[in-house]
């Protein structure tokens, strides 16, 4: 009997086996970079790259080749949303394929007809693993977040992730920050996504004349002192800084978590972030609410799932499972 964890990411899957051993006695992964690791039991880590088309058949083949024909006993999977976790639908905006939903849920129980599938949004999948084994130990209200290309993230309340109505629960990129009319993939207007996130700002960057093309060019130039990228992640860190205060004074929490490969981009972006989060969060519940880096950046989705595949636990909160 064996437990897979999936992660269907925007432009690459990945899967692996994991462990049922304790944590401590898990086998090291072969290829599954920084942190998570054993923490989390995981196994070599098999990926593969989102085709144009076809996208199940390679996720179906992906599965069967780390699954080696050995029975399933769970399957824990984590998605970049929207999702649908109550219908166990995907329909992530980067999978034209996908993007009016994949009943992700029925084909993986097609293909493991044993096994016990349990489905979370990559946010969701980030706060739990972060819980497992990073900057939440311990902790029981708190929201986690990426900021790369895009934004996202995932709430624990009372020690459980919160999935939401539909699972989307920390969807926090669409967050509106003031001051800021502009579009936004999801079809608004303002959202902090479309300031904030690393392609956001490279796009406002390069609109001023900077000639870089991602989000860690922009940060290599802050840190060597050109001016449009200081002010590209200026305002990028101060529009994260006015949603993080929103969201946790929605939330009643005074800790957030960020991680993501442009949260990498030094203190350039934080530290306007904690000054609009000093300026903004002022309620005395708040006070001090600490901002921190992430412990959990490389495969944090893969390592959320592996925590889905080991059974709900006490804090899977409202994930739900099937069969029911
Ligand atoms: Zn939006």
């Amino acid at each position: 009997m064996m437990r897979l964890a999936l992660d269907i990411g925007a432009t690459k899957f990945a899967a692996a086996r994991v462990s049922a051993d304790s944590p401590a006695t898990a086998r090291p992964p072969a290829d599954c970079g920084p942190p998570p690791g054993a923490e989390f039991g995981l196994g070599a880590v098999h990926r593969v790259d989102v085709p144009a088309s076809g996208v199940w058949e390679v996720c179906r083949e992906l599965l069967l080749d780390v699954a080696g024909g050995a029975e399933v006993e769970s399957v824990g999977i984590g998605a970049a949303g929207p999702v649908d976790v109550t219908a166990g639908v995907t329909g992530p905006l980067n999978i034209p394929e996908w993007r009016a939903g994949f009943p992700i849920v029925a084909r993986v129980r097609e293909l493991f007809p044993g096994a016990t599938v349990r489905f979370a949004i990559d946010g969701a999948c980030l706060a739990l693993a972060e819980q497992r084994a990073g900057a939440l130990r311990g902790v029981a209200d708190a929201l986690a977040m990426t900021v790369s290309s895009g934004i996202g993230g995932g709430i624990l309340a009372g020690g459980r992730v919160l999935a939401g109505r539909t699972g989307n629960a920390g969807h926090v990129g669409h967050i509106v920050v003031p001051g800021e009319e502009v579009p936004c993939a999801c079809g608004g207007f303002g959202c902090v996504e479309a300031v904030a996130s690393g392609l956001s700002s490279v796009r406002w960057a390069r609109s001023r004349g900077w000639r870089g093309s991602s989000g860690a060019e922009l940060a290599a130039a802050a840190a060597a002192g050109n001016s449009t990228a200081l002010a590209a992640l200026e305002r990028a860190g101060t529009a994260l800084g006015r949603a993080v205060s929103s969201a946790a004074a929605t939330l009643d929490i005074d800790l957030v978590v960020i991680g993501g490969g442009f949260a990498a981009s030094g203190e350039p972006l934080w530290k306007p972030l904690r000054a609009a989060v000093t300026r903004h969060a002022r309620l005395g519940f708040l006070r001090p609410l600490r901002v921190l880096p992430s412990e959990i950046t490389a495969g944090a989705t893969l390592a959320g799932a592996a925590v889905l595949a080991a059974g709900p636990g006490a804090n899977a909160g409202d994930v739900p499972e099937w069969p029911a």
